[in-house]
C-alpha cells in the first residue's frame, strides 16, 4: 500500500500538529483569493498558537462563495488550475470550486482510503453510479477507484435496467449509490425477478450524497444482500471522500489531515459541547487552488472525539440529520425530512419512495406523506391498507408531534428524480420562517 494510507493511522498528537502547521500555511495562501485578501487582512501567522485560535476568523457561507462568483475565491493564477466543478444547486444558485492538479490528488487519495478503510482492493470490480459532470460525485468517485486498482465502471446515474445488467455481466463487487437511487434498484430488482444475493455479486455499497435513516440502511444491507457504508460530502469541501465510515459502523472518519472541523450552534455561532449536534463547519488545510476556511456546511451532526475500536484515532461525524436549510416548522413544530423516513423504514409493506408536501387548509398548516408502498401489497385489501395509513399516522405522530395526512400510493407513482431526491415540497401561502 502507498503511503498514504498510513495517515489514517496518525495518532492524535500527530494529527493536531499536522492540522496546526497545515492551518497557518492555509490562511496565509488563503490570503491570496480576494475574497480572504479582505476578511484575513488583519489575522496575522502569530495569531494562530492553538488550533482553538481558527476562531479568530471569520465564518464562510454559501452566500460569499455566490457573492465571489466566479473567481472570488480563487488564490492561485487561473494557469495552474485543472479542473472545476459546480455544487449541485440543491438549495439555489450553484457554486464554482477549482482544482490544481495536486488538490485532485490529495482529494482523491482521502476518497482511496475511505473505500480501502471498508475493504475495497483491486480485486474489487466498482460500478459508479453517481452522477458524471459538474457533480462531483462521479469523477471524485471514480479516480479513487482508479488509484486503488478497482477495475471502474463509469455507469452513472440512472438507466436501472442497465445499471442491474452491468452488475450481472461484469460481477460488480462495490457500489457507491445514492441512497434514494439504490431504493429503485431494489425495487427493479424485485420487480424483474433478479435476486440479489443469488444474482448479483455485491459485497459493499456505499451510500452518499444524500441523509439516509439507519434503517434505510438496513433494509438496503438486507435487500441487495451487502455491507452498506454511509459516505459524506461536499462539493465545497471536494466532493465525497470528506468522511466515511469504517467497518465499525459508528460514525464517519473525518480525513483530519485535509479537513478540519468545529461544530457550532447555528444560532449563536459559538461552539456547542463537546459531543453536542450542531452545524458542521469545514476548513480545507490543504486546498491551493480554493481554500476555503470555516466552510459553515449547513449540515446538522455531532463530532466524535473518542478513538474507534477500528484504531483510527481521526475523529468522526454522526450521520448527517440533514441541513439547517431542510428543517421545516408545521404547526410550531421544527421538523427534517428524515425523521419521517425513520419511521416509514421501519414499516414492511412501505416501498421505495417518499414525499412529504406541506399545504394550507382553512388557514393552517398541513402535512401530507405521500408514500409508495411495495409490489406485494394488495390495493383491494381496504382493511390492511387502513391499518397501514392509522400506523404510519401515528408512528410520524409520535415522532414529529404533528399528524399527518397519509397518502398510500402504488409502486412508481411518484416522480423519480435523475439526481438527487426531492422529499419535501413547500405549497403554503405563508413560508414559516424560523
Ligand atoms: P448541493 O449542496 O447543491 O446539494 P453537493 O453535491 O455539494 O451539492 O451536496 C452536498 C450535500 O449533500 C451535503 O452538504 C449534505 O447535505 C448532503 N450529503 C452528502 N453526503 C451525505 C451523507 N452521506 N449523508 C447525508 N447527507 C449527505
Ligand atoms: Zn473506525
Amino acid at each position: 500500500m502507498t503511503d498514504f494510507y498510513q495517515a489514517d493511522f496518525f495518532t492524535r498528537k500527530q494529527i493536531d500538529e499536522v492540522q496546526l502547521s497545515a492551518l497557518r500555511g492555509a490562511i496565509e495562501r488563503a490570503k491570496r483569493a480576494p475574497h480572504y485578501g479582505r476578511t484575513l487582512a488583519e489575522i496575522a501567522p502569530g495569531d494562530i498558537r492553538s488550533l482553538s485560535d481558527i476562531r479568530k476568523l471569520p465564518f464562510t457561507t454559501k452566500a460569499d462563495l455566490r457573492d465571489g462568483m466566479p473567481y472570488g475565491f480563487l488564490a492561485v493564477p487561473k494557469s495552474q488550475v485543472v479542473r472545476m466543478h459546480y455544487s449541485s444547486g440543491t438549495t439555489g444558485v450553484a457554486t464554482a470550486i477549482y482544482h490544481t492538479a495536486d488538490d485532485l490528488r490529495w482529494w482523491s487519495e482521502c476518497v482511496a482510503r475511505g473505500l480501502v478503510g471498508v475493504g475495497v482492493t483491486s480485486e474489487d470490480v466498482f460500478q459508479n453510479m453517481m452522477g458524471y459532470g459538474l457533480f462531483t460525485g462521479g469523477l471524485g468517485l471514480h479516480y479513487a477507484a482508479e488509484m486503488i486498482g478497482c477495475m471502474t465502471i463509469p455507469a452513472g446515474s440512472g438507466n436501472t435496467q442497465r445499471q442491474v445488467h452491468l452488475m450481472q455481466q461484469f460481477e460488480t463487487s462495490v457500489v457507491h449509490i445514492l441512497p434514494s437511487y439504490a431504493m429503485r434498484v431494489v425495487h427493479y430488482c424485485r420487480q424483474n425477478g433478479v435476486d440479489p444475493r443469488r444474482d448479483l455479486n455485491l459485497s459493499v455499497a456505499m451510500l452518499g450524497a444524500e441523509p439516509h435513516t439507519e434503517n434505510m440502511r438496513r433494509r438496503i444491507e438486507e435487500e441487495l444482500g451487502c455491507k452498506v457504508y454511509n459516505c459524506y460530502g461536499l462539493s465545497e469541501m471536494c466532493g465525497p471522500g470528506v468522511a466515511i465510515e469504517c467497518p465499525e459502523q459508528s460514525g464517519l472518519h473525518l480525513r483530519e489531515d485535509h479537513y478540519l472541523a468545529e461544530i457550532i450552534d447555528p444560532a449563536t455561532l459559538e461552539p456547542v459541547e463537546p459531543g453536542g449536534q450542531g452545524e458542521l463547519v469545514l476548513t480545507t488545510l490543504n486546498r491551493h487552488a480554493n481554500p476555503l476556511l470555516r466552510y459553515r456546511t449547513r449540515d446538522i451532526t455531532a463530532l466524535i472525539e473518542e478513538p474507534c475500536p477500528c484504531g483510527r484515532e481521526m475523529r468522526r461525524i454522526s450521520r448527517i440529520v440533514g441541513r439547517t436549510d431542510d428543517m421545516f416548522i408545521v404547526k410550531g413544530c421544527n421538523i427534517y425530512p428524515i425523521q419521517v423516513e425513520r419511521v416509514l423504514m421501519e414499516i414492511d409493506e412501505v416501498g421505495s419512495n417518499y414525499m412529504i408536501t406541506l399545504d394550507t387548509e382553512r388557514d393552517l398548516d398541513e402535512m401530507i406523506v405521500s408514500v409508495e408502498l411495495s409490489a406485494e401489497v394488495f390495493f383491494d385489501d381496504v382493511r390492511t391498507l387502513e391499518g397501514i395509513r392509522r400506523r404510519i399516522i401515528r408512528e410520524v405522530r409520535a415522532e414529529t408531534l404533528v399528524t399527518p395526512k397519509v397518502e398510500l400510493l402504488q409502486p412508481n407513482s411518484l416522480p423519480a428524480t435523475e439526481g438527487k431526491a426531492i422529499r419535501l415540497t413547500d405549497n403554503r401561502q405563508i413560508t414559516h420562517e424560523e
